[in-house]
């Protein structure tokens, strides 16, 4: 695997490989790599010659200081992951190579998108993503990007980025992988303590019911029972959990027919905020 740190370096290699045509995959990821992250580089494996991996903590998309010193880093163990998983190239630049002084970021707004749910609970949350993202799709130009469902409302900003840039990417959203009792991986597990790994499964049981009682029960019964359940672990505190149009992240105060819905949660875990979601029907 080659490591690139700069942007000048990945972009004179990537001039060469443009020229012999091959198929680019690009898998942005903050690092503390787990099986997740990996099962995006295999995706990527399968349908390109060449596979890029950036790991980078991109400061500006964390709107809390403690979370940001928190995040875990473990760059010496994702390489050897992604050694192992084959991944071709990794781009693993420093804040000073993508946030040089002289540049200032621009304030994005994509309307419900950026505002609701995630970009209501953690205020500038989505600036910092699409100020990044559009960084690194402008480095790297792939064919194709992959992202994680588990990331839901980030998938559509991404829709949205690559549209309003005009860039010429496919969009790659992969399902979410789980550990066994089904809660999502996240590089953030890392961080619960015994009984709160095993108080977060609950997460997974509150989604799933809204699932299974979909039809029978109105949205706000759905919401009530499955925030509930969650709050009868009592490390698990609810921030929100909604039914939205899974498109326009428009809240559904009820069902509509013919409407592609998703159910979205987030939930502290001690102090370990974590989120997951399920599309329904
Ligand atoms: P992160 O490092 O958390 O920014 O994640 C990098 C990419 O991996 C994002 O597109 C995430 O949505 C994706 N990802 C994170 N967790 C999972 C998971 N459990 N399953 C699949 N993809 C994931």
């Amino acid at each position: 695997m080659i490591v690139f740190k700069n942007i000048q370096e990945i972009q004179e290699y990537l001039k060469k490989l443009k020229k012999s045509k091959k198929l680019l995959g690009f898998v942005p990821t903050m690092g503390a790599l787990h099986s997740g992250h990996i099962s995006l580089i295999e995706q990527s494996k399968k349908e390109n010659e060449v596979t890029i991996c950036s790991i980078f903590v991109n400061p500006t998309q964390f709107n809390s200081e403690e979370d940001l010193k928190k995040y875990p880093r473990t760059i010496e163990k994702d390489i050897k992951k992604l050694i192992e998983a084959e991944c071709d190239v990794l781009f693993y630049p420093d804040c000073n190579e993508m946030y040089p002084k002289e540049e200032i970021n621009s304030a994005e707004d994509y309307g419900h998108i950026t505002s609701r749910l995630e970009g209501k609970f953690r205020p500038g949350h989505f600036n910092g993503v699409i100020n990044i993202v559009t960084k690194l799709f402008a480095t790297i130009n792939p064919d194709t990007a992959y992202f994680g469902q588990k990331d839901f409302q980030q998938c559509a900003v991404i829709k949205e980025l690559i549209k309003r840039n005009g860039f010429n990417i496919k969009l790659n959203c992969c399902p979410t992988l789980r550990e066994e009792d089904g809660l999502a991986m996240s590089s953030r597990n890392m961080r619960l303590s015994n009984e709160e790994r095993k108080q977060a499964s609950q997460i997974y049981v509150a989604l799933q019911w809204i699932k299974l009682n979909f039809k029978a029960k109105t949205v706000a019964e759905l919401k009530m029972e499955a925030r509930k359940i969650i709050e009868e672990m009592p490390l698990l505190k609810t921030e929100y959990i909604e039914i939205c149009n899974a498109d326009t992240f428009e809240i559904m105060p009820r069902k509509i027919e013919g409407r592609r819905l998703v159910a979205l949660a987030a939930v502290y875990c001690g102090n370990v905020r974590l989120i997951d979601n399920l599309v329904l029907g």
